[in-house]
C-alpha cells in the first residue's frame, strides 16, 4: 500500500515512529514494544534507520519493518539515510525491502558524523529520491523537513528551496522534524504553500516526559522550547511522574491545535516508549476519529 494515498481518504493520519534496539541488542527485545503498540489504531509505523558504519544495525530497519507487516499487519515504513553508503549498497538494500514488501521510505540524506566521512556518492537526500525513482518506481518516497529550518541551511527560505528539489525528484508526503511550539509549523506551512509545494505534511510530535530528553533533544535537532514547556519542565523536573503525565498532557494539547487548524496528519515520536504512546493515542483517538467521520472520506 502506497502510505501517501491515505491523505485521500483520511483527513487525519496518525502514525507513530520506532527505533531498532541499540548496538548488539537483539531484535527480540522489540518484540515487547511492538506487541503493546500493536492495539493502537496507527496508519503506518516507521523504523529510523542509524546512518554510521555499523551494518548489522542497518540491516535491522528492514528486519522490524518486516516483522510490523507480517506479525502485526500495520503498515510500514523503512527510513533510509544515503551519506555513508554508495549505489550498490542502496541498490542491494532497496532489493531486500521489496523482498519483503516494504515499498514505503523515509529517503535521508543522515547526520554528517565527523568520525564517519561521508562517501559522496550522495550528497543530499534530494540524490536519493532520483536514485530511488530511477531504480524502481515501485516505492513510495516520503521525506524529511524543518519547521524551524536545517541547522546547515542559512534561512529557512534557502531550506524550502532546497526541500522543493525533494518533491520535484518524486517525495509525495513530508514528515516534520520535532517542534514544540504549533507557531513555528503554521508559519513554515505557510511558506512552503506558497512556493507551490502541495503535498501532505505531517506534524512530528515527540513528548517531553523527562528532563534529560529534552536538553539531548533540544541539543541534537536545535527544536526551540517555548516559555509553557520551560516551566512545565522546570516545575516537575524533580518528580518524574508528574513530569510525564505534564509531558503527555503537554502533547497532546499541542496535537489538539494542530488537528483544529487542519493538520494532515501526526507523526509520534515514540523512543520506544510504549506507555506514553498508548496514553497519547488514548487521548486522541475518537478525535481522529470524530474528523475523519466529519469529513466524510474516513
Ligand atoms: P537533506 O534534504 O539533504 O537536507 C540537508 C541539508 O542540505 C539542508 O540544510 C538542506 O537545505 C540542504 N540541501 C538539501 N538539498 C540540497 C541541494 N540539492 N543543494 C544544496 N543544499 C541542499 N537520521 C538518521 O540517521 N536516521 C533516521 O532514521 C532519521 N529519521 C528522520 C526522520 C525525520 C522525520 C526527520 C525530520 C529526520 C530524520 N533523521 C534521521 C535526521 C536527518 O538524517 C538529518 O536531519 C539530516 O541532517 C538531514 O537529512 P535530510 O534528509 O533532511 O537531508
Amino acid at each position: 500500500m502506497n502510505i501517501s494515498e491515505l491523505f485521500k481518504i483520511k483527513k487525519v493520519v496518525f502514525s507513530l515512529e520506532i527505533f531498532p534496539p541499540k548496538k548488539d541488542n537483539s531484535v527480540n527485545v522489540i518484540y515487547n514494544t511492538l506487541l503493546k503498540l500493536r492495539g493502537l489504531p496507527v496508519d503506518f509505523m516507521s523504523v529510523t534507520y542509524g546512518s554510521g558504519g555499523n551494518i548489522s544495525q542497518r540491516e535491522k530497519t528492514c528486519e522490524i519493518a518486516s516483522l510490523i507487516r507480517s506479525a502485526y499487519h500495520i503498515e510500514p515504513v523503512a527510513h533510509l539515510t544515503c551519506v555513508n553508503s554508495d549505489e550498490e549498497e542502496i541498490r542491494e538494500t532497496l532489493k531486500k525491502l521489496k523482498e519483503n514488501q516494504i515499498l514505503n521510505i523515509l529517503a535521508l540524506r543522515g547526520d554528517i558524523n565527523p568520525d564517519v566521512p561521508p562517501k559522496k556518492v550522495f550528497q543530499h537526500a534530494s540524490d536519493l529520491v532520483r536514485f530511488i525513482q530511477e531504480t524502481d518506481p515501485d516505492f513510495n518516497i516520503i521525506g524529511a523537513c524543518y519547521p524551524e529550518c536545517h541547522y546547515e541551511s542559512n534561512s529557512i527560505e534557502e531550506d524550502i528551496q532546497n526541500l522543493k528539489k525533494k518533491i520535484d525528484h518524486g517525495v509525495t508526503h513530508l514528515i516534520t522534524q520535532l517542534f514544540f511550539d504549533n507557531r513555528n509549523f503554521y508559519s513554515f506551512l505557510e511558506k512552503v504553500r506558497q512556493t507551490g509545494i502541495t503535498v501532505p505534511i505531517e506534524a512530528g510530535i515527540m513528548p517531553i516526559v523527562n528532563k534529560n530528553q529534552i536538553e539531548r533533544i533540544v541539543s541534537m535537532c536545535g527544536a526551540s522550547v517555548p516559555a509553557k514547556l520551560a516551566k512545565i519542565i522546570n516545575r516537575y523536573a524533580d518528580n518524574p511522574t508528574a513530569l510525564k503525565d505534564a509531558g503527555i498532557f503537554y502533547a497532546t494539547e499541542q496535537i489538539m491545535d494542530l488537528i483544529e487548524n487542519g493538520v494532515q496528519g501526526i507523526h509520534l515520536y515514540t523512543m520506544n516508549n510504549v506507555e506514553t504512546a498508548a496514553r497519547i493515542s488514548d487521548n486522541i483517538q475518537n478525535i481522529i476519529a470524530a474528523e475523519n467521520d466529519k469529513s466524510g472520506i474516513q
